[in-house]
């Protein structure tokens, strides 16, 4: 898709190029292969945000990894998480004495993830770190949520693409761009 196609006409500005995409993944991917060396870590998606950066991720991983997948609903409108999540699919094997790496889009508040992190952790998992594309550092309000791994800091803006969605489109951005405040009102 080009940068002129339709849906690019909704973006304030590109954040970040596919091509800034590409680079920081390959490099995150040979970190983890390096951090993970002698393992078989189960690498788990949080849908449907994290789908792309997880398809390319696990690619550039050189190790032998399992995928599996969680579904979960932060309540809230659709720019704003409340605080409350309910797993709509749990993972399809269990993960007593796996080394867990959560793969997610964006870190903002960090609810999502911390409520995630301590749930994968009571179920036995050997140890489980956490993989953000992004990370909204300035609205944390966990501080003591570890994301050990993250691809890019963005600042306080609403952002579709690239996997993120606005009301479950813009996924299919090849890029990541600002959303235009005009589309989404004061929703
Ligand atoms: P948190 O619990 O960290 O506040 O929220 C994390 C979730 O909120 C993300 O997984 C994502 O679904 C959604 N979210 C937070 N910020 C953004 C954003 O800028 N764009 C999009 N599309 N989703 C966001
Ligand atoms: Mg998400
Ligand atoms: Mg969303």
């Amino acid at each position: 898709m080009e940068q002129s196609a339709k849906i690019y006409e909704d973006l304030d500005r590109i954040l970040v190029t596919k091509e800034e995409i590409a680079e920081k993944v390959r490099e995150l991917g040979q970190k983890i292969t390096k951090d993970y060396a002698g393992k078989e870590p189960v690498l788990v998606c949080i849908l449907k945000g994290a789908v792309l950066f997880f398809s390319d991720l696990m690619r550039e991983i050189d190790l032998p990894v399992t995928a599996d997948f969680m579904a979960i609903s932060s309540y809230g409108s659709a720019t704003k998480t409340s605080g409350v999540v309910r797993v709509l699919k749990d993972l399809d094997k269990d993960i007593v004495g796996k080394d867990v790496i959560i793969v997610e889009d964006i870190v903002d508040t960090g609810v999502t993830l911390n409520y995630l992190k301590s749930m994968l952790a009571h179920r036995g998992a050997a140890s489980i770190r956490i993989a953000a594309l992004l990370d909204k550092t300035a609205r944390r309000t966990v501080p003591d949520l570890k994301v050990d791994y993250v691809c890019f800091d963005i600042p306080d803006a609403f952002v579709v693409g690239y996997g993120l969605d606005y009301d479950q489109t813009y996924r299919n951005l090849p890029d990541i761009g600002v959303l235009s405040p005009k589309i989404y009102g004061d929703k």
